[in-house]
């Protein structure tokens, strides 16, 4: 049998065993999903502990996606974006990918939207923005990056190459734009979002990658302003079909994992 997992601190509540069981059981493979929580301290015990029990791939989520560039080798997208989600142990050393970047962008793509062909308002500058930011400029779209703290913003615009703001200039940069992300993490603990109503418009799509709850603050405005809305789960369900392409080399049953993702993040665990 093979095994996968995902290794984060805490990740007792994590719904990826439910997104990947659910393909393997349609692919008909021998394999099974678990949750690994290692002591943020012997994480690099934990990869080659992994490695040496014949794991065959691990996702890696907070707090260990930066740390453990010191334990694989990088493909290019993830050495850019400074953060591995998925390591592959079939190789010598393992092999870091990120799919937070390639599961954005299939998630705008299911909806019809070419990144590419975009002007983008990025909302954040923590892991989840730089993913999505190296996503955007790489697919060659204008981006304009916001956040709270404003020399961060400043600090992934300059790798970007795009343009840095605060919050506040969120409203004026949205008016001429006509793709709008959420990647900070307002709307999971209150329904909060991180701007005003007033900054969406019939314009825009509207992508949040908070997924608990799946209709936060932020895209119950947007709809409301007549914008196209893409709730989160979008982005996760790609970054594990990604991963699971990468690891299995099959073509992901993306609708039975969608459908398990969405009963698992509902908590009632069906199909
Ligand atoms: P992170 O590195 O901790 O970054 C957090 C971001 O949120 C920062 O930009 C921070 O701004 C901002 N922020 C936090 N509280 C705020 C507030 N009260 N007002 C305004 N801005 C605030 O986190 P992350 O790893 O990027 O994750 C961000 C979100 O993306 C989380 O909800 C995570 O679950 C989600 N995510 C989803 C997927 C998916 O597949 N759907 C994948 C990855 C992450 P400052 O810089 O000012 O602190």
């Amino acid at each position: 049998m093979d095994v996968y997992g995902l290794l984060g601190n805490p990740v007792g509540h994590s719904v990826s065993p439910a997104l990947h069981e659910a393909a393997y059981e349609v692919l008909g493979l021998d394999a099974t999903y678990v949750t690994l929580e290692p002591e943020p301290d012997r994480l690099g015990e934990a990869i080659e502990g992994a490695d040496a029990l014949g794991i065959a791939g691990l996702n890696v989520t907070i707090p260990f996606k930066e740390a453990v560039l010191d334990y694989v080798e990088p493909d290019e997208a993830a050495a850019r974006i400074g953060a591995v989600n998925t390591i592959d142990f079939s190789s010598d050393p393992p092999r870091g990918f990120n799919t937070d970047a390639a599961g954005a962008r299939r998630a705008l793509e299911h909806h019809g939207v070419n990144p590419g062909a975009r002007t983008a308002v990025l909302i954040g500058a923590g892991g989840a923005a730089r993913a999505i930011g190296w996503m955007l400029t790489d697919a060659g779209a204008t981006v304009h990056v916001a956040n709270r703290t404003e020399s961060r913003a400043a600090d992934l615009a300059a790798d970007l190459n795009a343009t840095g703001h605060p919050l506040e200039a969120v409203p004026e940069l949205a008016e001429r734009a006509d793709l709008l992300i959420n990647a900070t993490s307002v709307g999971i603990e209150a329904d909060k979002s991180p701007v005003p109503s007033s900054v969406f418009h019939g314009g825009l799509t509207v992508m949040d990658a908070v997924y608990t709850p799946l209709k936060t603050r932020f895209l119950r405005e947007a709809a409301d302003a007549g914008a196209t809305t893409i709730d989160g789960a979008w982005m996760l369900l790609y970054q594990g079909v990604e991963a699971l392409e990468r690891w299995t080399g099959e073509t992901a049953p993306v609708e039975a994992m969608n459908e398990s993702l969405r009963a698992a993040l509902r908590g009632d665990g069906s199909r």
